[in-house]
């Protein structure tokens, strides 16, 4: 039987918070980078909760744009990954109206998975035969660990107190790949 890998898109397969900051310096020229953005509800001091989230919705409505390109290593991170023997199902925290341009993107730059789950709601997946969990944010990864799994991310400023909760946090998609596969 297969492993079961579930694997985030933002700020884990591209650098989402780079894209969301370029958003919400045109609301406010203010708003401090993503290397400051210590906390999630860090953007309730510098805009409305209608301005934030418009600011997302209009990533996610262009995802397969031009300008929003994986990491570099995405691609061999998620072959590898198949390659090893693990099926996996890309999961987003995003409305499931967006679906059709998060299937373009993934095939645009060849990002291979088995399911894609788009939902408010993605630690619902989490189960007794989810063997890896791969998230930036730490909610997520706690849930992970909660349900049995190995909980792995890319390190950021806003999952970096939590790094001993039980979860693995590196500095690129090689680490995070090797950290998986225990090389
Ligand atoms: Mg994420």
């Amino acid at each position: 039987m297969s492993k079961v890998a579930v694997v985030d898109i933002d700020n884990t397969l591209w650098q989402f918070c780079d894209a969301l900051y370029e958003k919400l310096r045109k609301v406010n020229q203010n708003f401090p980078p993503p290397e400051s953005w210590t906390h999630w509800d860090l953007w309730e001091s510098y805009c409305s909760k209608d301005d934030f989230f418009k600011a997302i919705n209009e990533i996610h409505f262009n995802q397969d744009s031009d300008q929003y390109l994986p990491y570099p290593q995405a691609e061999g991170f998620l072959s590898s990954l198949r390659g090893s023997g693990y099926r996996i199902t890309i999961a987003s925290h995003r409305s499931p109206h967006f679906r059709e341009q998060t299937e373009r993107w993934l095939q645009k730059h060849g990002l291979v998975y088995d399911e894609l789950h788009l939902s408010f709601h993605k630690t619902r997946l989490f189960d007794m035969f989810t063997d890896v969990v791969v998230d930036d944010a730490p909610q997520v990864l706690e849930k992970a660990v909660e349900s049995g799994a190995r909980a792995v991310g890319l390190l950021f400023p806003w999952n970096q107190a939590y790094s001993k909760n039980g979860f693995s946090l590196h500095d690129d998609l090689n680490e995070v790949l090797s950290h998986i596969l225990g090389k």
